[in-house]
């Protein structure tokens, strides 16, 4: 079964249905490949997120009620759809985000694994029970959801990324308002349709589409409890101090700039085929992106040749020919900001080995001399002094520096004020040990160079990754999102006679 997206503006989302929002303002949704703008997004309004505010707020009392096991049915009835839709929303990523549609495929693929996660929520709910923690007294702890929740999500991952935070805020019984980047919205309407058709009540899933407006009424609406955001450092800053000045509980993920270490004992084919997936999949457009390669020793003259002739032949195509490696740039815009630090590397004394601004849109298929298009950079000699290792570029531009031990690469590292992902490829056990105990990353590979947490082990960085301290989907996504009841109880024929006056203790 095939869904067509027919159509052609996209706007909110409220009280189980689409709806257009007060909003007077539109913007084109481009098709990266082509640069052709197929639809518009509606921009929403503050009053769009006081009404789907009221709407999460009226559905809250009866979701957050519902057992349980009946909230994990709508779920596996969402799952089996999504399953049925999978390559749908795949080809909707691909049209609007650019990247080619195996990568689409795995994005929604890792999306899915999360709601398969939250379907076991009767048992990640279950809490804790001690029986006779003093003489006809027990206590146990019950987790309860938090209310109406936000998410704000960025352009590089349109299904995955609201995946993180959805299907476990839902399951804990909240109800929850996404909003979508602006630059490809198409999928969250999408998902509203699906968990609909599964049976979800109207008003516990609602979107509003917009800008900073939009996020500013969340950040300080009165009835939003909590807020998820993922996107770059400094807006991550913003909405971690401004949520928690209003009093809400935040996760706010941010950038990254990923290194890998290659060490000298590492198998170099290897390396190689992981530096080229890692750094120039999804165009470099990933939070867990390889950007920077550390490389030891003699490494670098081993690796490098190998790694520039790879550079310069990968396939380049629209995002839906199958035989693509990579695809455009998300915007005209990111294309430009990309090509701005391509010529600042030159001019800060870094070697540029394959320029990939010399690309051409046209050899890329039919219909792409106007997309926006870039092949892969490669430069050598990069230091930590320059802003091309400093700042994260977002594109497909991978620094390689030399390092001349492991302890030099280590401290690199940890010296660098991001800590989202990093990689060690090496065949030494003790090293690889070493590596992962002393590094000042978040997630870690080790011969892994995109090491992304499974559902069920949580999404985070550390340093400027990561503002709040629960990650994202996972057991710390659970707790995030509901807060922790203890109750302690007796009953009359275990009370004794007299007021108490002591701090009570175990009797
Ligand atoms: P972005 O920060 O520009 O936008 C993210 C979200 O914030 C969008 O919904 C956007 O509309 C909203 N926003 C933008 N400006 C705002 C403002 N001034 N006030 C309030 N809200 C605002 O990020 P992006 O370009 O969409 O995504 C790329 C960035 O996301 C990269 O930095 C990447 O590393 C990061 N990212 C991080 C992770 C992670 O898990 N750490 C995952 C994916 C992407």
């Amino acid at each position: 079964m095939s869904y067509t997206f027919a159509d052609t503006e996209i706007a909110q989302y409220i009280r189980g249905a689409r709806n257009q929002g007060t909003g007077t303002q539109t913007q084109p949704i481009y098709n990266p490949a082509t640069g052709a703008a197929a639809r518009t997004v509606r921009i929403g309004t503050a009053d769009d997120v006081d009404a789907a505010v009221a709407s999460a707020k009226a559905a809250f009392p009866a979701w957050s009620n519902t057992p349980p096991i009946r909230r994990a049915r709508v779920l596996f009835k969402f799952l089996e759809l999504l399953n049925q839709h999978k390559d749908d929303l795949a080809r909707l990523i691909t049209s609007e985000h650019g990247k080619v549609f195996t990568d689409a495929q795995g994005e929604v693929a890792r999306g899915i694994d999360i709601v398969e996660f939250a379907c076991g929520i009767p048992q990640l709910l279950k809490g804790d029970f001690t029986d006779q923690v003093s003489t006809g007294i027990d206590n146990w702890t019950m987790r309860q959801p938090l209310g109406v929740v936000a998410g704000v999500t960025p352009f590089n991952f349109p299904v995955m990324v609201p995946m993180w935070m959805f299907p476990v805020a839902i399951a804990a019984g909240n109800t929850f308002i996404l909003k979508p980047s602006p630059t490809d919205p198409s999928p969250s309407l999408f998902i509203a349709d699906l968990l609909k058709q599964a049976g979800l009540p109207d008003g516990v899933f609602n979107v509003v589409q917009g800008n900073k407006e939009v996020v500013d009424a969340l950040l300080v609406h009165p009835d939003v409890a909590a807020i998820s955001f993922v996107g770059s450092t400094p807006i991550a800053n913003y909405i971690y101090e401004t949520g928690a000045r209003h009093g809400k509980r935040v996760q706010a993920l941010g950038g990254a700039k990923n290194h890998m270490v290659v060490m000298p004992d590492a198998d170099i084919d290897q390396a190689v085929d992981a530096l080229i997936g890692a750094g120039y999949g999804s165009a470099g457009e990933r939070c867990m992106a390889i950007s920077v390669a550390v490389l030891v020793g003699d490494v670098a003259d081993r690796l490098i040749p190998k790694l520039l002739e790879r550079t310069r032949t990968l396939k380049v195509l629209n995002g839906s020919n199958l035989e693509a490696e990579m695809g455009p740039i998300v915007t005209a815009a990111a294309r430009a900001r990309i090509c701005g630090y391509i010529e600042q590397g030159v001019n800060e004394g870094a070697t540029l080995l394959a320029d990939g601004r010399n690309f051409k849109g046209a050899d890329a298929g039919e219909g792409c001399a106007d997309g926006f298009w870039l092949g892969g950079s490669l430069f050598d000699h990069v230091t930590p002094d320059m802003r091309i290792y400093k700042e994260e570029i977002f594109g497909p531009v991978l620094a390689c520096v030399r390092a001349p031990d492991f302890a030099t690469a280590v401290g690199l590292i940890n010296d660098h004020e991001f800590g989202n992902g990093v990689a060690c490829f090496t065949r030494d056990g003790n090293v690889a040990r070493e590596f992962a105990r002393r590094i000042q990353v978040g997630m870690v590979g080790i011969n892994v160079p995109i090491p992304v947490p499974m559902a069920w082990h949580g999404f985070g960085g550390w340093k400027k990754s990561l503002f709040g301290d629960m990650h994202a989907y996972g057991e710390e996504g659970v707790r995030f999102y509901t807060r922790q009841k203890s109750i302690m109880q007796r009953w009359p024929e275990s009370i004794g006679r007299g007021a108490e006056f002591a701090m009570p203790t175990a009797k």
